[in-house]
């Protein structure tokens, strides 16, 4: 069985991993892998400063973790054999703040997401005003209510904690993860637990307290039987970057396998199988070379273009799945820290307070062990749905920018020693309100079109462990189905 990986992100490199240890276990299955770029990895890129070495200071220029509660990442960091590199989060700083005005307020303790779980600290934070703090008490008396369709993010907060708590905790918050905007983000895709919470207890609050207190029972269970679970950091990443795992992912597959500098420019069908045809001018010659399956691993909107001349309904579903764009500004400073620096990980800054910031990330606090002792490095995170035009500006001017809100913010006027700019266009997916729909609509479209699956970003989780699972996942499935037609 011959299979065609195109793209060389995460989502296909796993998607390559799978079949070339299906391969070696004797399974007769081949593939070769298309990637666009002169590199593999797609948005994971990393770059060791000073290094190797105890001086060596990690940039992450794309992602700098993965959540640790899914495990896809950590397995497969761990059959790779990098087990010993994994970096656990710092969780003991672990403390977000929220850009209100000029001051950072930490967000208060007990939330859990966005959802309130203790009283106290709720009713002293100065995050919110007091209307919304009554608001946040009141909702405990919410209904449970059913859920006949989609809704946005903001909707939904909106409903249970205000307008407040949608600019001042749900955009923020998901500006953060998915560069996103909370009148557009889909509730049954993002926050499928809180659609869940609402329909099962009406109150979020209510419905989350359960959830602890069931937590709780199960761990105090576990611990009387003797099976005590090591706490889990919320973040994990990888020593030396996550490059590392990039890295040793390719350095597992065939060389000879793997076509950089090769776009690919559509696909068709030739009887049963497949047909790759170059972008103009390149990778000429695939059109004889045929597949018995693809694993499209692009993002949606180039997915699109591939099978516009093989099933235009699909095309058109993939071509709808909106993206937006980020920048990291990673800094780093000469000086171990800055006296300004609240105590925490990093904040988050509401769109209604009018910057280009969206996030910043202390990653010397972050992850301690990356950063070279005496440095300070804060990562700034620019973009996102609303504001993408600065992706147009050069690098000079996002320097200024974000050094005149870092001052702003955190008094910081010293010059950093390096700055890395990396711009990332259409490179994250957004979950629009109807995504769960027009998944299965997709889905549909699939089920008409043997031995051709997605994997990447646009679908099931947009996460590098949520791209991992479904690279893997479209490996198996491919082998499997050709196994069992062959039965
Ligand atoms: C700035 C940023 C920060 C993030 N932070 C985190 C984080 O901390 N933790 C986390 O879990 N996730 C994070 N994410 C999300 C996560 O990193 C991505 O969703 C994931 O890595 C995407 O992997 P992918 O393989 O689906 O796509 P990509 O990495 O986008 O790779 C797709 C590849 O396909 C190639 N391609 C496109 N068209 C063609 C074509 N026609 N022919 C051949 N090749 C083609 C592209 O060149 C690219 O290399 C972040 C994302 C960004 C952008």
């Amino acid at each position: 069985m011959r299979i065609a990986i195109i793209g060389g992100g995460i989502a296909g490199l796993a998607a390559a991993y799978e079949l070339e240890k299906t391969r070696q276990s004797g399974v007769p299955v081949e593939y070769e892998l298309y990637e666009a770029g002169p590199r593999l990895g797609g948005v994971i890129a990393s770059m060791v400063v000073n290094g190797p070495g105890a001086e060596q200071t990690v940039l992450e220029l794309g992602p700098d973790s993965f959540l640790t509660e899914k495990p896809a990442a950590i397995e497969l960091c761990r059959e790779l054999g990098l087990g010993d590199d994994l970096v656990r989060s710092n969780d003991a700083e672990r403390k977000t703040f929220i850009l209100v005005g000029k001051r950072l307020v930490a967000l208060p303790d007990g939330l859990m997401f966005l959802v309130p779980t203790k009283l106290l600290p709720t009713a002293l934070t100065g995050l919110f005003s007091w209307p919304t703090k009554i608001r946040m008490g009141l909702e405990l008396l919410h209904p449970p209510r059913p859920h006949v369709g989609d809704e946005s993010v903001a909707a939904l907060v909106k409903r249970h904690y205000g307008q407040e708590a949608v600019d001042r905790l749900a955009d923020p918050l998901l500006s953060g993860i998915y560069g996103g905007d909370s009148a557009q983000l889909s509730a049954q895709a993002v926050l499928p637990r809180m659609v869940e919470l609402e329909t099962k207890y009406g109150s979020l609050t209510k419905g989350m307290l359960a959830g602890m207190r069931a937590a709780a029972q199960a761990k105090a269970a576990a611990s009387s039987s003797g099976k005590v679970a090591e706490p889990r950091p919320l973040f994990t990443t990888l020593r030396n970057g996550l490059q590392q795992l990039v890295d040793a992912v390719v350095g597992r597959l065939d060389a000879s396998r793997l076509h950089l500098q090769s776009p690919i420019g559509g696909l068709s069908r030739v009887g049963a199988q497949w047909a790759l045809v170059g972008a103009e001018g390149v990778a000429e010659g695939l059109a004889e070379d045929l597949f018995d399956a693809v694993i499209v691993a692009t993002p949606a909107w180039s997915a699109a273009n591939l099978l516009g001349g093989v099933d235009s309904a699909l095309a058109e579903e993939l071509g709808g799945i909106p993206y937006s764009s980020s920048i990291t500004v990673n800094l780093m400073y000469d000086g171990a820290e800055f006296d300004a620096l609240p105590p925490g990980f990093g904040f988050l800054v509401p769109v209604v307070e009018g910057r280009a910031m969206l996030a910043c990330t202390f990653l010397h606090r972050k992850f301690p062990g990356r950063t070279a002792v005496g440095k300070t490095v804060l990562r700034a995170f620019l973009g996102g749905a609303r504001n993408a035009g600065l992706l147009a500006e050069s690098d000079e001017v996002l320097t200024r920018i974000v050094r005149k809100e870092l001052f702003e913010i955190l008094q910081i006027s010293v010059a950093p020693e390096r700055v890395e700019i990396t711009r990332w266009p259409r490179a994250m997916a957004q979950y629009a309100v109807g995504h769960k729909d027009r998944q299965i609509r997709i889905q549909n479209r699939l089920s008409e079109l043997p031995g051709l699956r997605l994997a990447g970003n646009a679908y099931d989780g947009i996460g590098i462990s949520d791209c991992i699972r479904l690279g893997r996942g479209a490996a198996r499935e491919l082998v499997a189905e050709n196994t069992s037609t062959r039965a």
